[in-house]
């Protein structure tokens, strides 16, 4: 999430909210909104001082040079900051709903925490509510979305009914998909455009269940994903690219072209250095130029049983020149970055970059500036 600092209006609060600037609040003000003024002078802070003096409490300025106009933000007063939950000019777009998870991956970016949260779903809920833009596609993260169930699908459907041209993902281990009580509470009579984001790390119980520390969780993410497929959901499959995961990736590649044809596509990824990533970094810290045999193997399974694949969060100059067509620039915009190598890279334009916390972790590989002649995407 980008953190933004701000001279803000102490009667914010911790309400969403939708940035507009001083020209354009009048014709968007609505009473069942909350709205963040970005003002410039002191005039227009003391014009806005006067409307909520006559009872317009749902206004609230701030002065900040790193607020868009449209933004849904939400305040932390207490550490004296915004969050920008939403911006239109991101390529990506996400809502974050519960820390809490059922896992423990061995690289999870975000270690789940057992505290009740149910805040963030009415906070996703809000922010939904703020947009006067539509996202094209919208993630609905964690932690594990599962574990809200029905609050989970209350989401799901504020969604389709506000924002209908818009497709959303969920970001999710799947293993709840197992627990028959849990499939119609989500499921049953759902209309929203889902992508099921779920990821698997092993071609048998006991690889999987190491990678994601939790024994079990194989055989219901199996269960989960058999369940997704009769209930025609969208998947995409997601494997992070850890030694773990790297020394059995051309055999799982061939379990999930025998067992698992239906998904649409495999997303291989590399690792974000940051969480439990940097306290098993003998796990997830690697070359992956130095896997680069393993990467190719893999992509000739893919191709061999034409299972539609994605390299994403890996920068070019790391992967084997035939893998290029397939790599994503998939790095969310508040986190991504590019190093000095990437100065004067021709293959920069299409690159994924590197995650912007690279430094006080690692790169996915030694960078390497490509040269024109080596670009042929
Ligand atoms: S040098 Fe930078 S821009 Fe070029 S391929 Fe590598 S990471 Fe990408």
């Amino acid at each position: 999430m980008r953190k933004v600092s701000a001279d803000l209006d102490e009667r914010c609060g911790l309400r969403v909210r939708r940035v507009v600037d001083f020209e354009g609040f009048a014709a968007q003000w609505e009473p069942s909104l909350y709205f963040l003024v970005r003002v410039q002078t002191s005039e227009e802070r003391r014009s806005i001082e006067d409307l909520q003096s006559t009872g317009l409490d749902n206004l609230a300025w701030v002065v900040s040079d790193q607020l868009e106009i449209g933004d849904i933000v939400v305040a932390r007063p207490f550490k004296g900051e915004l969050i920008v939950l939403l911006r239109e000019s991101d390529t990506h777009h996400a809502l974050f709903l519960t820390n809490r998870c059922n896992s423990n991956c061995l690289m999870c970016s975000q270690p789940p925490t057992k505290e009740d949260d149910g805040w963030l779903v009415e906070e996703a809920l809000e922010a939904v509510r703020h947009l006067n833009w539509h996202p094209q596609t919208i993630g609905l993260t964690g932690g594990e979305p599962l574990l809200l169930r029905a609050s989970l699908r209350r989401v799901l459907d504020v969604i389709d009914k506000s924002l209908p041209q818009t497709a959303v993902e969920v970001l999710t281990n799947g293993r709840l998909f197992a627990d028959a009580s849990v499939v119609p509470e989500v499921l049953s009579g759902l209309t929203t455009k889902v992508r099921w984001l779920v990821p698997l790390y092993g071609h048998a119980n006991f690889l999987h269940d190491f990678v994601v520390q939790a024994p079990g969780a194989f055989d219901e993410t199996i269960d989960g994903l058999l369940t997704l497929q009769e209930h025609q959901q969208e998947i995409q499959l997601r494997s992070v690219l850890i030694s773990p995961v790297l020394e059995v990736l051309p055999e799982l590649a061939l379990f999930v072209a025998r067992n698992l044809p239906f998904i649409r596509e495999w997303a291989l990824m590399g690792c974000e250095p940051i969480g439990f990533a940097l306290a098993n970094r003998e796990a997830c810290e690697l070359d992956l130029v130095a896997w680069g045999a393993t990467l190719e193997q893999t992509r000739r399974v893919l191709r061999t049983y034409r299972i539609p694949h994605v390299w994403m969060n890996t920068p070019l100059c790391a992967l084997p020149q035939p893998l290029w067509p397939q790599a994503q620039k998939s790095i969310s915009d508040w986190k991504n970055v590019f190093a000095p190598e990437c100065e004067g890279c021709a293959a920069r334009q299409n690159c994924s970059g590197l995650f912007a916390w690279h430094e006080r972790g690692w790169k996915p590989a030694p960078l390497r500036t490509m040269e024109t002649t080596e670009v042929n995407l």
